[in-house]
Parts: C-alpha cells; sequence; structure tokens
C-alpha cells in the first residue's frame, strides 16, 4: 500500500459511502483529483458540496464517484489508520515528562512520545509545536482546523528550550502569533515545574499568552506529576501547600482583569493545585464552561454540583420517603488520595440520606508509580488487589461490590494500566467490579440503584452505565 492510499476500515449505515456501494477493504485513492495527505486534507476537501472521490476496490478495479452532498456530511467510513498518516513523534525530552518516569516493562505503546497536530485537533491533545515547520501551520490556518492545543511552559524562550531540551523550542513560539493572526482558535498549558517556570516566570507567560485572547482562549497551569522512577532526571520537586496555595492566588487575581475585556477568565489553576492547598475550588462560572476539564480543570466542581443536584433531587422527590430504607447494601468505592476526601463526604451524605447503606471509601496509595501520584486515572490493578486485601485481612468488611472511576481502566477497554483485567481483579478480591463513568449522577446511580443498571457482558464485566431519567419516561 502506498503513502496516500487510505483502506477503509468500516462503512456506517445510512451513509453516502453505503449508498455508493462502497466497502469495508476498499481503497480511497483520491478527492477531486488529489491524493490524501492526511486526515486533515481529508475533513478540508469534504467540506466541498460536490467531489469527485476515486476508490480502488479489492479487485482492482478503480470507480470514479460525483457525489453531490450537504456541505458538513463526509463519506461515512472510517478509516484503518485513523490518521490516515503516520503518528508524529516529539522532538523533545522534557524535563518533566511522564513517560520518562514509568516504570519499564509496560505495554510498548504507553512509551511512544506523540507530538501530533491531527491529535490535537482530533483528539485535544496538546502539542508543543516544536516539530512543525512553517508550512505545516499555514495549513492548519488555511483549513481552519481548530481549536489546536498547546503545550507553552513558558514564553520565555530561552527557558522553553531548557525545559524541553530542545534548542529550536524557543523560536517555536513565533507560531502562536501566527495562528493568532490566522484567527485560529487555540487552548494552551503550562507544566509547572517548581523553581523553574513558576514564581516571576510564570506571571510574564500568563502576561505575553494573554496577547493571544480571544483566538488563544485558555490557559491552564497543571503541577508536574512525578514518579518515582527519576534517576538520572532533572530534579522536580513537590509543591507544598503553600507554594500551591501562590499559584492559585496569582492566577486567580488575574481572572477578573480578562472576564472584563474578553468574558474569559482565561487562566486557570487545575484541581490538583486547589486540593494541594486545601482550598475550595472555584464557582462553576469562573471555568467558563469547563473549557480545559480534560487537563483536570474543573472536574471537581463539576463532580460536586453535580452529586449536589442529583442529591437534593432524589431526597426532595415524594417517592424519598418509601425508597429511603430499601437501599440496604454495602459496598466499597476505591479512589486516588486526590478525590478521598471528596469522595468520603458524599460517601457520608448518601449513608445519611439512606441509613441502611454502608460505603466503604478506601484510597490507594499508588505503589506502581510512587506514592506522590495521587490521582485515580493512574492506579493499578495490582495495587488495587494488594491493598484491598490487606484491608480485608486487617478484618475491614468491603461487601460484594467494589465501584471504581471508569478512567482506572484503559480507555474502551476492561484493562487496567498494568494489564490485569477486570475479570483478574474480580477472582482475586472475590468482588463484583463496577466501573463508573465520570459525574455525580452517575455516581450515586450507580450506589443507590445497581441492579437496574448492571450490565453483565461475557467477561463477567458489571459495568454501570448513566441512567438516562429522561429515556426511561
Ligand atoms: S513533548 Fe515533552 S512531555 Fe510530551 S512526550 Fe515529548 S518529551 Fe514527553
Amino acid at each position: 500500500m502506498k503513502e496516500k492510499e487510505h483502506v477503509i476500515k468500516e462503512v456506517y449505515p445510512g451513509s453516502i459511502a453505503e449508498e455508493l456501494e462502497i466497502e469495508p477493504g476498499d481503497v480511497l485513492l483520491a478527492v477531486n483529483n488529489q491524493e490524501i495527505e492526511d486526515v486533515f486534507d481529508y475533513r478540508y476537501m469534504m467540506k466541498d458540496e460536490y467531489i469527485e472521490v476515486v476508490v480502488r476496490k479489492p479487485d482492482g478495479e478503480e470507480w470514479l464517484l460525483e457525489i453531490d452532498k450537504e456541505y458538513d456530511d463526509d463519506l461515512g467510513v472510517e478509516f484503518e489508520n485513523s490518521l490516515m498518516s503516520d503518528y508524529r513523534s516529539c522532538s523533545n525530552k522534557c524535563i518533566f515528562c511522564f513517560i520518562d518516569q514509568m516504570p519499564p516493562g509496560m505495554r510498548e505503546t504507553l512509551y511512544f512520545k506523540d507530538d501530533d497536530s491531527r491529535l490535537s485537533f482530533l483528539q485535544g491533545n496538546y502539542i508543543t509545536l516544536t516539530n512543525m515547520k512553517e508550512k505545516d501551520i499555514e495549513r492548519i490556518i488555511r483549513m481552519q482546523l481548530a481549536p489546536i492545543n498547546i503545550s507553552v511552559q513558558t514564553t520565555n524562550s530561552e527557558l522553553r528550550c531548557k525545559m524541553l531540551h530542545n534548542r529550536f523550542a524557543g523560536e517555536k513560539l513565533k507560531y502562536l502569533q501566527m495562528l493568532y493572526d490566522g484567527h485560529v482558535e487555540m487552548n494552551g498549558q503550562i507544566v509547572c515545574c517548581k523553581n523553574v517556570n513558576d514564581g516571576h516566570e510564570l506571571e510574564r507567560s500568563i502576561r505575553d499568552l494573554a496577547k493571544y485572547l480571544p483566538f488563544l482562549r485558555s490557559v491552564s497551569v497543571v503541577p508536574a506529576g512525578i514518579t518515582k522512577y527519576r534517576e538520572g532526571l532533572f530534579p522536580v520537586g513537590l509543591y507544598t501547600k503553600e507554594e500551591a496555595g501562590n499559584v492559585i492566588d496569582m492566577i486567580e487575581s488575574r481572572q477578573q482583569e480578562y472576564y472584563d475585556r474578553y468574558g474569559l477568565h482565561f487562566i486557570h489553576a487545575s484541581d490538583e493545585w486547589y486540593i494541594t492547598a486545601g482550598r475550595d475550588f472555584p464557582e462553576e462560572e469562573r471555568y467558563d464552561g469547563y473549557i480545559q476539564l480534560e487537563n483536570g480543570v474543573g472536574m471537581m466542581r463539576l463532580f460536586i454540583n453535580e452529586f449536589n443536584e442529583t442529591l437534593e433531587e432524589i431526597t426532595g422527590s415524594p417517592e424519598y420517603e418509601g425508597l429511603k430504607n430499601t437501599v440496604n447494601r454495602t459496598l466499597t468505592i476505591a479512589t486516588g488520595k486526590l478525590a478521598f476526601p471528596t469522595i468520603c463526604s458524599f460517601a457520608g451524605q448518601l449513608m445519611k440520606a439512606f441509613p441502611l447503606l454502608t460505603i466503604h471509601v478506601f484510597f490507594i496509595r499508588n505503589c506502581f508509580f510512587g506514592e506522590t501520584i495521587t490521582v485515580s486515572g493512574l492506579i493499578t490493578g495490582q495495587d488495587l488487589v494488594k491493598q484491598l486485601k490487606e484491608r480485608r485481612e486487617k478484618g475491614e468488611e468491603l461487601g460484594d461490590v467494589l465501584q471504581i472511576p471508569s478512567n482506572m481502566l484503559r480507555m474502551g477497554e476492561q484493562v487496567f494500566l498494568d494489564d490485569l483485567t477486570v475479570k483478574d481483579v474480580e477472582e482475586e478480591l472475590g468482588m463484583k467490579l463496577a466501573a463508573v463513568e465520570p459525574g455525580g449522577r452517575e455516581f450515586i446511580e450507580a450506589i443507590l440503584d445497581p441492579e437496574y443498571r448492571m450490565k453483565r457482558n461475557n467477561d463477567n464485566f458489571v459495568y454501570i452505565k448513566a441512567y438516562d431519567r429522561e429515556k426511561e419516561k
């Protein structure tokens, strides 16, 4: 298969492709007489209302298809390679890189360092711009592909070169100006390393980046994640409670000014800063529609608000008095240290509202990556099994259902980061596992009414999906 030929993996029912008898295994050769370089090209060309598509069938026959369509329709196919080109790897060696701090022996794909603008557009990944050329930026501008999410770290060119270990990292900051001039929507991220790009450097970066408002719509500031595998790497320290508070103060002191001018709070501290500083999370309005949720900015506020609203809705409903004493079960919730206080508070409120309900909440220490990693998304199956078994040996009751957030599993799989499967964990613990999607409503409904939504698939996996009240009516 040549580089610019794209094998079709799936044809969606009811799509243009199906109507034209395009089938899985067919190969897309050209659109409007041009080869398709990658998914950017494909999406861009699909915007025309009249297109000509050349497809090669498995017997070698080539079909020319003329298609009259709506502006926003595409063929309705999935390609074997979703980027329609090779993934671009990064050309940096950042001092805080999480991949460099991973234990050996994990699945090979987890060590792949991508830095690909196509993934930024398609999946929201953050890119450093260091492996891009001016012509790549011009293409993004021409095609108006947005948003592009950029890992900035600092606007100090020299410091950026040092942090990214890449001598071109400073000069590549000029692409921000190009994207701004081209009116391309962007989001930014600053990974803070203690005593490196924080303090005055952070203030300066925020000031510099604010010049790109309103096309640069948000910038999140997140502390670098530090594992125990840092031997031989640049020493990056952990933030103390007071230092985290200073970062929050500086960020919050600037939000109002940007909001007054642009209607955006623009600069956001991630949830981890608030937890480290022991502060309350900002009110919902300050998250600008949760624009940086994927970066851990506002997740806890959203979770808390949804939880409160759902609990209020339930306890305020006419059925509540009848329901109150029917929820009679014991379960265990496992979470990371970071969310532990919030989950404990939720469990307490639920047990008060439902007196026969018993919830045990445990935070799982991250022995796999090191105890400085406190998020639930990086807890492995082996840590979960070992620590819950220890609890049980000490005589603690766990119940027969273990509820975990679904982010402990790899996206779309029933596998933990260390390759232990849900089934392995269930067998080891003799409990059913319930992986619950993020959200305060899902959290409550999974606890109160598990039978209703539990779905058992062939792999013996209990999966609780959000209960859609509207659909049930
Ligand atoms: S850009 Fe930096 S942090 Fe990202 S993968 Fe590459 S080296 Fe790691």
